[in-house]
């Protein structure tokens, strides 16, 4: 069999069964990775994210290569030319079979409906489902319909996951090709996408992710319920712009989790409250993504709960960009946003808190801050940010009730109760002690003796403000 192997969000060797499929059935293989600029813009990427999917690139080609398989580089622009670009390869190459891995929000699944429509009669596409580890339809209620509460989705998917074992992950396939093809060079950069200026924490390639999460498991799973929502230590795992790409894939975590802890069944992580924890976020990615496919008008910029469309959102364009640039005044939320801009990734704490802050204290629409956290985030996920951003802003499926409304003040307290979180990102309060440092003007210091903004609102007026509209609704 002559087969093409068409990378998108699975950007792995191990625990990739459709490669390993692909790599069995084939005396002749090639890979290819279609460039979408154009979509991605459309998509908000950011170029962070687009940076890290370039340098990993880089380290895929060189491992299929060990193995013979050359990874070539096409360009859409758009995910509308995926059907001609395959085809053309298929034709050059005398290819029979296409492999490729689903994605699950709509444009993604659009565009594959589309190459198989083209490819179908000429070649054989075989698909699989590799981004979860449980994919859609496979957790479903007793009455067979999908779960839309996290909880018993959770619950039933820990019953499914511990029936199938489904925590194994498949063996990369050690195969070597014969090819007289060369692999493509990869760009090392890519035009519209180089205007942010970080340093990318994050090392590129499998070796690394896998480096990345054996320390987690090692140093760090155990207390990661102690630890997670303090953004001024290191407890969570950072492996999300990892699991983004699919340079690791959700099974391997979870293997590790299990392994590192000596635990064999997914039911023994309830006797390790950090693993527990650290899978059951896990299993909120698998929730999201299930959501994204059941109910694709979340891809149409409609909130889950249609009736919050009537939110009558403020419109005021100064009070967006204080909060895009952390110049808002609470500087819990400005030292998140500034992180943002920063490093290219935020911790969830403070996702929670700037997202919350800006949907419901400032009361702004909350799909400019998802767009704002895609075009900055290296790990910007549709299904992970939109559920992110409608469970905060109250108009999503078992979303944060519309009443609770973080206190910036009372958040900062909690979480960076030394204040060092935000004296990192915010030099300017650098001096300020660990009462004061929370809410400076409210906590004594006189505006003229601090060079900081002033809050751009009144926390406790916006928030009965935000109480009242949605309990009109
Ligand atoms: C408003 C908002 C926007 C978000 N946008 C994104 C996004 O674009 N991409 C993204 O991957 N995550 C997003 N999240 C979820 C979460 O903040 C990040 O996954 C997490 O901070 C990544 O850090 P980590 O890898 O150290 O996570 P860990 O705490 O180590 O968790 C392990 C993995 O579980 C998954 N995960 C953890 N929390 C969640 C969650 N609440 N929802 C879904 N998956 C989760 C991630 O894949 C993460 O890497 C968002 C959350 C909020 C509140």
């Amino acid at each position: 069999m002559r087969s093409l192997y068409w990378f998108r969000s699975d950007l792995r060797l191990a625990d990739n069964f459709a490669l390993a499929e692909a790599m069995r059935t084939s005396d002749f293989l090639i890979a290819v990775f279609i460039l979408t600029p154009a979509t991605w813009k459309t998509h908000a990427a950011a170029p962070c994210k687009i940076q890290f999917l370039l340098e990993n690139l880089k380290t895929l080609s060189e491992s299929l290569w060990n193995q013979g398989i050359p990874l070539l580089i096409r360009k859409g622009p758009f995910f509308a030319d995926c059907p001609k670009v395959l085809e053309k390869l298929c034709h050059q190459y005398d290819i029979d079979n296409l492999h490729f891995n689903h994605e699950y929000p709509l444009d993604e699944r659009e565009r594959d409906e589309a190459v198989t429509r083209r490819l179908a009669s000429s070649v054989l596409v075989s698909t699989y489902h590799q981004q979860l580890v449980l994919s859609p339809g496979e957790v479903l209620s007793k009455q067979n319909t999908p779960f839309q509460i996290f909880t018993p989705f959770k619950n039933a998917w820990l019953v499914k996951v511990h029936e199938q074992q489904a925590w194994h992950t498949y063996k990369a396939v050690k195969k070597k090709f014969k090819s007289n093809i060369n692999p493509d060079p990869i760009p090392s950069r890519l035009k519209g996408f180089t205007g942010q200026k970080i340093d990318l924490c994050w090392q590129a390639g499998e070796k690394a992710a896998q480096k990345n999460l054996k320390v987690f498991c090692r140093d760090k799973i155990d207390n990661y319920q102690k630890h997670r929502d303090y953004p001024n230590i290191d407890g969570t795992s950072q492996l999300s712009p990892y699991l983004v790409q699919g340079v690791i894939s959700p099974r391997q975590c979870i293997t590790a989790a299990l392994d590192v802890c000596d635990l064999l069944d997914i039911f023994s992580i309830k006797k390790n409250e950090g693993v527990a924890t650290w899978i059951s976020e896990i299993i909120w990615r698998e929730f999201y993504h299930h959501i994204t496919h059941f109910h694709p008008d979340v891809c149409r910029y409609k909130p889950f709960k249609l009736k919050t469309d009537n939110i009558p959102w403020r419109h005021d364009s100064n009070a967006l960009e204080a909060w895009k640039n952390g110049m808002t005044g609470f500087p819990i939320v400005d030292a998140g946003m500034r992180q943002l801009l920063k490093t290219g990734w935020m911790h969830n704490r403070l996702r929670m808190i700037t997202a919350m802050f800006l949907s419901k204290v400032l009361l702004l629409d909350w799909r400019l801050g998802e767009k704002h956290f895609m075009e900055h985030l290296i790990d910007g996920d549709f299904a992970a940010n939109n559920g992110g951003w409608q469970w905060c802003a109250s108009t999503g499926t078992d979303a944060v009730p519309y009443f609770r409304i973080f206190n910036p003040t009372i958040q900062s307290q909690r979480f960076d109760p030394s204040g060092d979180f935000i004296r990192r990102f915010c030099p300017e309060l650098f001096h300020l002690n660990n009462k004061v440092i929370h809410n400076p003007f409210a906590f004594g210091v006189k505006p003229g003796d601090l060079d900081y903004v002033l809050p751009i609102v009144d926390y406790k007026a916006m928030r009965q403000r935000t109480i009242n509209l949605f309990k009109r609704l």
